[in-house]
């Protein structure tokens, strides 16, 4: 509940809509109140005297107020909604916002389901949340007490009814709450779940077909779903419950004023209008107070999905920019230097890199081998500061990565992850990414270093083909070349590829990489790589193994020296080929 009214402070640009909102409300309730008295004085004045003319009167009276008070509850409803929209366009850019600052580590920890249901549904729940507080809610307050201090005036003998059944249905109230409230925090769980599923399958449809897991998804989807509506179903057993015991208590109070209101007709302590009068009002009370019911409901929805919201913005990342950034001075240019760095995942046991030292210079080309899970991507996620280190230091021209903004660090590379990730827009598009004011020249140039001019210029609008979502429509070596052309575009004064050749034929491997030389003469270039083959003529190979360094040295070198490279390299390579 808290976190809802934190949230709440971004309500600031909508104070006017607000009060407009409450005031608006409030002589709706006016107007409502107004009419059992105006009832009652036609009763009295009108048809029992038989006043005809003062009947037509105060019924046109009547209709004018009616009238005025239905005015005002669309308008408060439309300023209400208004500002629910607002608040809820607001607090999906900051979600946004704040999750574009995340490091991976947060990433990690959220999961990517959750963060998406948390910018959608649990914002709607929120905003629900703000329409019933802007207008039922305060209904039901004004309501409430206006309409008990009117019958306590219409006749306080009655109004003893309304003191015996109040107390009773304040009880079923607190009653329904406490068995809903948990059912709907579960169902926000579910949602996700939901989503999750959706997910996957929507991103790994490929392989589900493949596999033939179709029957096995469609279950799994099923029972999220039969999850989510079972809760449901088990709220709206309660709701069922709850209107007919409310519109029993409304009966009994019908009942119970004309019984004790007709005694006191009888007696001459009453008149009729009054009667009816206050039997409206204890109707009013009653419909008011089933309407907080559903508050009562929405509300506790609207904080558990505050509380979500909460947890995303108040997530510190754990990589954030130094208050005192430094600039680099140095002469060398792209300079990487590992300083005895050991870093671990969450929850990893054992660090997936541990007392890494090495130096990668400008001009020369380092490469990264070893067997799947030795820590190679770990290795170079580190020099962009995708995560941040145990131990030790990463430094890029000479200063420590957590030294330098995030934007400078960056700018200062060109990274190539292991999985190519291409974004909805034309093949130009994506590989503007990499430097948003590259002109087409610039453009075709790093498509051609990357061996992607060719398949560019076959598709049907060259460059200005669009690419459906991730680029499904494309091999996964075209993926791969577009992602190097988006990094070379930036002309980085280091290069990181992950992995980057792997679904490449050896042909065109072997041309991307001589255009490359090239290209990336004075830079520092990172290659991780599985095929000996394609980097034993780098300057320098870091051999891992296990995260820890095994080796380091030119393809030579360590063949006289590492036995974990000599292993890799015969379990690839012929005699001949070595020869
Ligand atoms: P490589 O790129 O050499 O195949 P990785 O660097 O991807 O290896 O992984 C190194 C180790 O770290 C593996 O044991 C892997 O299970 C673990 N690992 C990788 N990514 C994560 C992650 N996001 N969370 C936890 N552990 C991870
Ligand atoms: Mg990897």
């Amino acid at each position: 509940m808290r976190n809802l009214f934190k949230l709440y402070r971004n309500l600031k640009p909508f104070i006017l809509m607000i009060l407009g909102a409450i005031v608006l409300t409030f002589l709706q309730v006016m107007a409502n109140l107004e009419l059992p008295t105006l009832m009652s004085n036609i009763v009295d004045k009108g048809i029992i005297t038989g006043d005809i003319a003062y009947i037509w009167k105060e019924g046109g009276y009547m209709l004018l107020i009616a009238g005025g008070g239905v005015l005002c509850a669309i308008l408060a409803s439309l300023m209400a909604v208004r500002t629910a929209m607002g608040l809820g366009k607001i607090l999906r850019n900051k979600v946004f916002d704040h999750v574009e600052h995340f490091s991976l580590h947060e990433f990690n920890k959220f999961g990517a389901s959750t963060l998406l249901t948390r910018t959608t549904n649990d914002i709607t729940q929120i905003q629900m949340s703000t329409i019933w507080l802007l207008t039922m809610t305060e209904n039901a307050l004004f309501t409430s007490v206006g309409a008990l201090i009117l019958a306590h005036s219409a006749d306080p003998q009655l109004t003893r009814i309304l003191y015996v059944v109040l107390p009773i249905v304040a009880l079923v109230i607190v009653i329904v709450s406490i068995l809903v409230v948990p059912l709907f925090g579960l169902v926000q769980k579910q949602i996700d779940k939901i989503t999750r599923v959706v997910r996957e399958n929507i991103t790994g449809i490929r392989v589900v077909r493949a596999f033939n897991r179709i029957d096995h998804e469609k279950e799994r989807f099923a029972r999220a779903n039969a999850d989510v509506t079972n809760t449901y179903i088990r709220v709206n057993h309660i709701m069922a419950v709850l209107m007919p015991l409310m519109m029993m208590l409304l009966n009994v109070v019908t009942v119970a004023v004309l019984w004790f209101g007709s005694k006191r007709i009888d007696t001459g302590n009453l008149s009729i209008g009054p009667m009816l009068a206050f039997m409206q009002y204890a109707l009013q009370i009653l419909i008011a107070l089933v309407m907080l019911t559903v508050l009562f409901i929405q509300l506790p929805r609207g904080a558990a999905a505050s509380d979500r919201v909460m947890a995303v913005l108040e997530t510190v990342p754990e990589i954030s920019d130094s208050s005192d950034p430094k600039h680099i001075v140095a002469m060398t240019r792209g300079q990487v230097r590992f300083d005895d760095v050991t870093f671990s995942y969450d929850g990893g046991e054992e660090p997936a890199l541990s007392n890494i030292t090495f130096e990668a210079h400008a001009g020369e080309t380092t490469a990264i081998i070893g067997s799947t899970g030795s820590g190679k991507s770990t290795l170079v996620n580190l020099i962009p500061r995708f995560y941040e280190v145990d131990s030790g230091k990463v430094l890029v021209d000479g200063v420590d990565v957590r030294d330098l903004t995030q934007q400078d660090l960056r700018s200062r590379i060109g990274f190539v992850p292991q999985k190519a990730i291409l974004f909805t827009g034309t093949v130009a598009d994506n590989i503007r990414y990499g430097k948003e004011d590259a002109t087409d020249e610039e453009i075709v140039h790093a498509a051609t270093v990357a061996q992607a001019a060719e398949f560019i210029e076959t598709m049907p609008d060259g460059y200005a083909t669009m690419l459906s979502e991730g680029g499904l429509n494309l091999s996964g070596g075209q993926k791969q070349r577009l992602a190097i052309a988006r990094a070379l575009v930036r002309r980085p004064e280091i290069y990181v590829f992950d992995d980057s050749f792997s679904a490449l034929d050896f042909k065109t491997d072997a041309k991307l990489r001589a255009a490359l030389r090239g290209e990336t003469r004075d830079a520092t270039v990172i290659i991780v790589a599985q095929r000996v083959g394609s980097i034993m003529n780098a300057d320098r190979i870091i051999v891992l193994n296990e995260g820890k360094v095994a080796g380091i040295g030119t393809h030579k070198e360590l063949m006289a020296t590492c036995d974990v490279y000599r292993e890799i390299v015969y379990s690839q390579l012929s005699e001949e080929e070595l020869a």
